[in-house]
Parts: C-alpha cells; sequence; structure tokens
C-alpha cells in the first residue's frame, strides 16, 4: 500500500492557522516579513499590506515599552540562535504593546514567541516562523500570584523583624524535645547567652540554671495548653559568666499547630530587676527613715487643713497618753489650757512662714504633766493655699526636767559659793581693819583661820565644778598603781579624825591590793565619808570594811543616819540631784556621788548603795584587784 500525500493547501492552513504566524527572511539585520496570517494581523492588530515586505522591527513604531529596543536586541539574537542552531527558539514573556486600532493608544500586551528556522532541500535555513503566543493573561495572573507571594513574604519578614527587635525576651521552645527553636535578641540578652548557645539547643542544657525553678512549669504548660503567669519572680542568672540576681515578669504560652496540637511553648520575659531594685531601695529607705523615727522616739503627723483632719502614728498616740488613733479634737483638749493660746498662734504664725513650732504641757487623765515639741513644715499648693502640714512630736519631758535641775543647780552652785565668799569677804574686812589699829590682836589668827576654811570650801566646790566638766569632756585621765586599798582609806580620813565628831571603824582586809588611780579613789572615799558625817550628824560612828568579793575588791562605808527613800535611789549618782533639793537642811551641788559613779565606772568598777530609812546608809563601790 502506498500512502501518497493529501492534497492540502498549505497556504490554506497558513492562513486559517489560529496560531499567529509571521513567515520573515533571514536577510538579516532588516528580517523582511514575507508574509503574515489572520490569527496574527488579529492578534496585532495590524494589516496584512502593511506589513509585507518591511523589517519585522518595523511592526509598532511609537511602541511606548520601556522594553522595546530590548526586544529588538533580544528578537535579533532569538533569529541568529534559529539560524546558527538550526532549532526553535523561544523567547518568553515580553512586553510588547499593540496598536488599539482607530487610535494612537496602544494596548498592554506580553508575549511567548517562538522563532522556528525553514531549512531548504540542503539544510539551510531559509526563513523563519515567527509565532508569537499572546501570554498576557497568565502573565497578569503569574504577576498576581508573585504579588501575593512577595507579600507574604514581606509580612513574614515583618514579624519575623518584629519579633528579633521586640523590647520583651521572646523564645520558642518545641513541645517534644524541649529544643529551642528561635529566640530574639532581648531574650538572649536576658538570659547571658549567645545565640548558638541557645539555639537547636535543648532548653536546659542552654540555661541550666533554671532548670529547677522553671522545667516543672514548662513541662505542666505543655501537658495541660494552659498558659503560665509570673511576676517579678527572682532567678540567678549565669551572665558572661557571673551568676547574677534577677526579677522576671514572665509568660508561658502554648503555641498550637493547625489541628489544635500543643506542639511549642512561647516563653515571653521581661527583666524588671531595675524596677523591683528601684522599688526596694525605696522600701528601704522608708524602713529606714521609719526606724529612725522609731528609734528616736519622735511621733509624726500628717494634718490636712481643709478637711480639719489628721493622720497620726503610734508614737504620736502614745506620747498623747492614747493607745489608738482619736479624733483631732481629743488631741486638742490633752494640751493644759494655759498653753492653748500658745499653740494656737504657733498654727497661725505657720500658715504664714510656712513653719510650725511650739512646746507647750499635756494633761493626762491621771493629772501627769507631759511637756511636748511640735514642729511640721506647711505645704501649699498652686493658689499659696496650705493643703498639707507634715510634722513631728517630741516628749521633752526629761529634757524639760534637766533643764530646770540645770536652772536650780546654777542657782545652788551661786548660793554655795556666796556663802563661804560673803564670810571670806567679812574676815578680810576685820583682819584689814585689826592690822590697821590692833596688829598685834589675838583675833588675827582666828579671822585668818575662818578666811582659810572658807577658801577650802570655795575650793572644793570649784574643784567639784571642774571635775564635772572634765567627766562631760571625756577627759579624766585616771594614772593607775598598785597599792593597799586600806592604807590609802586611812589616809584620806584624816581631817575626819581631826574634826572628831564620828569614830573611824576600819574592817576587814587590811592588806587587800587593788590596782587603781590613787589620788581618783581618795576623792571617793572622801566623798562618801564626808558624805556619811553631813547626813548622819546625830551618830557618832562610820563604819570602813574592805573585802575581796570574786575578782574585785569591794569598799564599803556605813553610817547610822537618817537613809534615803527607795524611791530616791534610783537617781542618788545623777548630776546635780539632791535629795532635797531645797538644800534647806543640808547645803550640796549634788556632784559628789556624779563625780564618785563616774570615777568608779571608768575603773571598770561598780559602785551602789544599800539604806534604810531611820536605820543608815552603806555606800559601797568595787575595784580591779593588784594583778598578780
Ligand atoms: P551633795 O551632798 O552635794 O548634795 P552628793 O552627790 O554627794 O551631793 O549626794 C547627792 C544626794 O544624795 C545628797 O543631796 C543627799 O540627799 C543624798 N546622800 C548622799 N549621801 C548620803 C548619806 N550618806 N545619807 C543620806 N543621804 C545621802
Amino acid at each position: 500500500m502506498s500512502t501518497s500525500t493529501p492534497d492540502i493547501g498549505y497556504q490554506d492552513i497558513f492562513k486559517s492557522s489560529p496560531a499567529a504566524i509571521l513567515i520573515v527572511d533571514i536577510d538579516a539585520p532588516y528580517y523582511t516579513i514575507l508574509d503574515a496570517n489572520d490569527a496574527y494581523c488579529r492578534a496585532t492588530n495590524t494589516q496584512r499590506c502593511d506589513m509585507v515586505g518591511t523589517s519585522v522591527f518595523g511592526t509598532f513604531p511609537g511602541n511606548p515599552t520601556d522594553e522595546v529596543s530590548r526586544n529588538i536586541e533580544m528578537t535579533h539574537f532569538s533569529f541568529q540562535q534559529a539560524i546558527q542552531t538550526k532549532q526553535s527558539h523561544t523567547m518568553h514573556n515580553y512586553r510588547y504593546d499593540i496598536p488599539i486600532r482607530g487610535t494612537d493608544e496602544f494596548e498592554e500586551r506580553y508575549w511567548t514567541t517562538t522563532n522556528t528556522p525553514i531549512l531548504d532541500a540542503n539544510g539551510e535555513v531559509r526563513y523563519f516562523i515567527h509565532s508569537p503566543a499572546n501570554v498576557t493573561e497568565l502573565y497578569k495572573l503569574n504577576q498576581k500570584e508573585q504579588a501575593g507571594i512577595d507579600a507574604l513574604k514581606n509580612q513574614r519578614q515583618q514579624l519575623y523583624s518584629s519579633f528579633m527587635q521586640a523590647p520583651l525576651g521572646i523564645c520558642i521552645i518545641s513541645g517534644g524535645d524541649l529544643v529551642v527553636q528561635m529566640a530574639n535578641d532581648s531574650y538572649l540578652e536576658l538570659v547571658g547567652k549567645s545565640r548558638s548557645e541557645l539555639e537547636h539547643r535543648g532548653i536546659w542544657d542552654a540555661v541550666p540554671e533554671a532548670a529547677e525553678a522553671y522545667a516543672p512549669v514548662l513541662n505542666k504548660v505543655i501537658e495541660t495548653g494552659v498558659a503560665f503567669f509570673a511576676k517579678e519572680h527572682e532567678v540567678t542568672m549565669i551572665r558572661k559568666g557571673k551568676p547574677e540576681r534577677v526579677f522576671l515578669d514572665f509568660v508561658y504560652e502554648p503555641i498550637s499547630d493547625v489541628a489544635g496540637v500543643n506542639n511549642a511553648v512561647m516563653v515571653i520575659a521581661i527583666d524588671v530587676t531595675d524596677k523591683v531594685v528601684a522599688r526596694r531601695r525605696i522600701e528601704e529607705a522608708e524602713e529606714r527613715a521609719r526606724l529612725a523615727i522609731d528609734a528616736a522616739e519622735i511621733g509624726t503627723f500628717d494634718f490636712d487643713p481643709v478637711n480639719d483632719s489628721v493622720v497620726t502614728s503610734d508614737r504620736f498616740n502614745a506620747i498623747f497618753g492614747f493607745d489608738g488613733a482619736r479624733p483631732r479634737d481629743e488631741y486638742r483638749q490633752r494640751i493644759h489650757k494655759d498653753d492653748l493660746a500658745l499653740r494656737q498662734a504657733a498654727h497661725e504664725r505657720a500658715m504664714e512662714t510656712g513653719k510650725l513650732f511650739y512646746e507647750v504641757r499635756l494633761v493626762w487623765p491621771d493629772d501627769s504633766l507631759h511637756w511636748i515639741r511640735v514642729q511640721a513644715d506647711v505645704y501649699y499648693n498652686g493658689a499659696d493655699k496650705p493643703y498639707r502640714m507634715l510634722g513631728t512630736v517630741l516628749d521633752i519631758t526629761e529634757f524639760k526636767r534637766l533643764q530646770q535641775q540645770k536652772d536650780d543647780f546654777i542657782s545652788v552652785a551661786s548660793h554655795e559659793l556666796k556663802t563661804p565668799m560673803t564670810s571670806v569677804k567679812a574676815s578680810m574686812q576685820l583682819l584689814e581693819r585689826l592690822v590697821k589699829t590692833q596688829p598685834s590682836s589675838d583675833r588675827i589668827p582666828v579671822f585668818l583661820e575662818k578666811a582659810n576654811t572658807n577658801l577650802t570650801k570655795m575650793q572644793h566646790l570649784v574643784d567639784a565644778l571642774l571635775n564635772v566638766s572634765k567627766i562631760a569632756e571625756g577627759q579624766l585621765a585616771l594614772h593607775k598603781t598598785d597599792f593597799i586599798a586600806a592604807e590609802m582609806v586611812n589616809e584620806c580620813c584624816d581631817h575626819v579624825r581631826l574634826i572628831g565628831t564620828h569614830e573611824l571603824i576600819l574592817t576587814g582586809d587590811t592588806q587587800l591590793q587593788v590596782h587603781a588611780d590613787k589620788e581618783r579613789i581618795d576623792q571617793v572615799v572622801v566623798n562618801l565619808v564626808n558624805n556619811a558625817i553631813k547626813y548622819a550628824p546625830d551618830s557618832n560612828k562610820i563604819l570602813l570594811h574592805i573585802a575581796q568579793t570574786a575578782n574585785m575588791a569591794k569598799i564599803s562605808i556605813q553610817d547610822f543616819g537618817r537613809g534615803i527613800p527607795p524611791e530616791k535611789l534610783p537617781h542618788l549618782f545623777e548630776r546635780y540631784y539632791r535629795v532635797d533639793a531645797s538644800g534647806v537642811q543640808f547645803s550640796g551641788l549634788g556632784l559628789g556621788l556624779y563625780i564618785s559613779a563616774e570615777i568608779i565606772e571608768r575603773h571598770g568598777g561598780q559602785i551602789g548603795v544599800d539604806s534604810v530609812v531611820g536605820e543608815g546608809s552603806t555606800f559601797w563601790f568595787t575595784l580591779p584587784l593588784k594583778s598578780n
């Protein structure tokens, strides 16, 4: 059977082919169009008669695309490829706009064009079939798709950047193997690790110091899918190799996949150490201030003059004799009625000057008197109206008592000095007269003796005063030696034996040696013996006793005088203290026992008294023994 070529009119096929075709001559660089089919004319909005015989490159003069010259180059290249390789060559997705008929406008088009060489019988290239396919729709679809993909990529990138740059530490841990999938810079900084130390490693291998505290929490979040929140958790982080105590606010947030399975945990953490430390500092400072105020026994108050209300501290209430806060009026009622005007005036002044200061007496329900000192600062609002007064109150009863005591002392001291001074002056005047008129009078030695006695009295008073100021300045120097206590006691009591009013009986260990400042101890014994004489004028003996107690020597001076009431005993050794403050019966400055106590304490000894009213008193003190 022989096959025969069907009688096909190739011209007809060419003409009616749905594919746009140009037949192009290979006359480079001109490339003359030899023919164009209808499909081509339709696709490109051109007319066959306008094209045939012209160059391929003249098809669309004035084409607005920027790519014309590039397209021409590309087509040249494609033709050449087809000639050289004798194979089809395709140009993909290039833009070449086509004219809209009857206007000067062009329409946007994208093409994929194949240049197919047609060979002659010798295998030489004769023409090209230049067949463009309009791919505009496909191209645009692709473009859209690409834009969508780009937008998605962009979004992802943005999300990633926000994640990386977030001021919160964020870390994502996979649910199964607890491997850190990613962590942002803040998180790395927070845990003090580098990216490589953390990412793609098991979380507890990377941050073992936090495992004990947080592993159970993380496990529970994964197990239950319930987020965990923590505030100001204290944890020690190893940052740059050093342990650091930090405070964290953080969340463990479970992340589920599309199927709703929890497969990761997002940790969001923020370092609040600075905030916590700052707050604690403020709290500590407040606590310190409170302790200082408590220690100083200062009561505080916060007064609101607009609403006439006051907030007071416990100490404030206690100073007013209350066991809790009271309405403002009740505090006012405790003020001594004679001092109310003074307080009122101080308050009025304070509103103008901004400073409140006054001292008044309080009368408690048990009729006891309490001195207080009130000090405050006034705060004004923008319109210069006082809106707050913050202040303190101090119980100054003791201070006032001491002030009073000091005032009393000054008058007593002046009086004590004045008596012998007047006496000396009288003696001197008499002596002056006698020397002039009766120079050999036997009264002269009597007055001299009297003046001398009074001068000695004055000297003792001045010595006592000087001793007190030395003690106050901490300048009472001691020169210690070893000596036999009994010998010292005997020597310093010679003057008593001379007076002859009291018999001195020394008993006990007369060989006991002490280590002390002999002169100062002499002064103590003289003070105590003189008091025994002064305050027991009606008795006639004084017992002195020396004994060893443990590692000290104890020296006692016992009189059989009037004794001292028990309630007075605790104050006896205080400066300026006198049992009979009026000094009617006995003169004195109230300094002898104070000075004695200071001297004994400086030796590391003790001083004390046992006394029974009506029977007498035993003053005693202890001293260190001679060291062997
Ligand atoms: P002064 O004797 O100058 O008043 P002191 O300090 O020596 O001062 O004594 C303080 C007070 O202690 C005296 O005022 C007196 O009331 C009381 N006192 C001291 N010694 C005795 C004593 N032996 N018997 C009774 N009272 C005494």
